[in-house]
């Protein structure tokens, strides 16, 4: 087999490529090391469509999203996809607080989300009798979505525009040759396999920089993992809209929040403990006390005894501990190598304008 266009990694990132590549006349392959698709950060995330309103103006991170997001409600309602623009509000507990809440506001001006104001918190109690805020930021065009719908959406329009995905097979080379690049595999049962392809997209999430070291471009990820605790189903109808408090500093974690889900379930986090790399995603039990003591805050109906262990991801970080904010990388490393390296949140809602992008480059 040679290949038109390799796409290395079936998250919602590589499938999202494949579905905006296809075109029922390239030879375009996915390969993924698990045995279906989107097992890995793609699988493991709040599923919130992000307005934009925290990434620095300019940033691929602030672009992507904004037009990601655009893309994604106009995908989801075309395609009967489930989702839900529930909004968002970001709280502040104090004066102080909504300092940061105004710079944040106006941060989401400079990037063009203009639907975004500021409450006091006699409007926040309207919106949201059950919360405790000083004020708040709202976001009306924050939402939710279901991220394997998504992912099935992209897979079932690539694979109708004629491009294959080969599950358990692992990319372990990439030599340079004339007229693109060489690609060994091994599949689960040991068998190693090469091909030739014009063109790769380096998808593989937490393993993008290891993939992107095999044509010499040195990237260094670091693993970021942030914990998920599920609130007891009684309190489900609480609270309508996500609740964010004000983000950690350097842009490490958007701080302990409420998300719901489309069933209206609500969960808490994800926090932000930086790791060894390791894909280990055991959610640390320890945690619910913090977890609880940061959430109780702004949730003062909530009881210690309502917090349940439930799942982790792990943030794929170009950013190392203690360091400054760092944007995506998207960049042609090598004619026709595209290398997507620390496509970290908001990946799921960029996942569509990524894959524009890398469409306007091949064509
Ligand atoms: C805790 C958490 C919460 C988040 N919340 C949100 C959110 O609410 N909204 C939002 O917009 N974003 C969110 N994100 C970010 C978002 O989930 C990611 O940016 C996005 O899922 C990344 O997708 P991906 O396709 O790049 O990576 P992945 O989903 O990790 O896919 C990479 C794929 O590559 C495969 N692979 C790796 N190496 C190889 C190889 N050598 N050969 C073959 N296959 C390989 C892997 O098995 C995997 O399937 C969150 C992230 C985390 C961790």
């Amino acid at each position: 087999m040679d290949a038109d266009v390799t796409i290395i990694g079936a998250g919602v990132v590589g499938l999202a490529v494949a579905g905006a590549l296809a075109d029922g006349r390239s030879g375009i392959y996915i390969l993924e090391k698990n045995d279906s698709h989107g097992r890995g950060t793609s699988s493991r995330n709040s599923e919130v469509i992000h307005a934009g309103i925290y990434y620095p103006p300019g940033s691929l991170k602030a672009r992507f999203c904004i037009e990601g997001r655009e893309m994604l409600y106009e995908i989801c309602e075309r395609n009967n996809l489930p989702h839900r623009k529930t909004g968002k509000l970001l709280i502040a507990a104090s004066e102080k607080e909504m300092e940061k809440i105004g710079q944040l506001y106006r941060n989401a001006l400079r990037n063009g989300v203009k639907s975004v104001s500021l409450l006091e918190e006699k409007e926040v109690r309207e919106m949201e009798p059950n919360i405790k805020a000083f004020g708040a930021l709202h976001s009306p065009e924050t939402g939710i979505l279901n991220a394997h719908s998504l992912m099935d959406y992209f897979l079932h329009k690539a694979r109708e525009k004629g491009a294959e995905i080969v599950y358990r097979t692992l990319v372990i080379g990439v030599e340079i040759v004339s007229g693109g690049y060489r690609i060994t595999t091994v599949n689960a049962e040991g068998e190693y396999f090469a091909f030739t392809s014009e063109r790769v997209i380096n998808a593989a999430g937490l393993q993008s920089d290891v993939v992107a070291r095999m044509i010499g471009k040195q990237y260094l990820l670091h693993y970021c993992k942030g914990d998920y605790f599920s609130i007891d189903g009684a309190k489900r109808d609480m609270v309508r809209r996500l609740i964010y408090p004000v983000p950690e500093e350097n842009h490490v974690g958007l701080g302990v929040h409420l998300t719901l889900d489309l069933s209206g379930r609500m969960r808490l986090g994800p926090d932000a403990t930086y790791i060894e790399r390791v894909e280990d995603y055991r959610v640390d039990k320890g945690k619910a006390d913090m977890f609880y003591a940061s959430a109780v805050r702004f949730l003062p109906f909530l009881r210690r005894e309502d917090i349940i262990p439930d799942m982790s991801g792990i943030r794929p970080k170009l950013q190392a501990r203690g360091e400054g904010f760092r944007d995506f990388i998207v960049s042609e490393d090598m004619p026709g190598f595209i290398n997507l390296v620390g496509i970290e949140s908001p990946g799921l809602t960029a996942a569509p304008a990524i894959a524009r992008f890398i469409k306007n480059i091949f064509t």
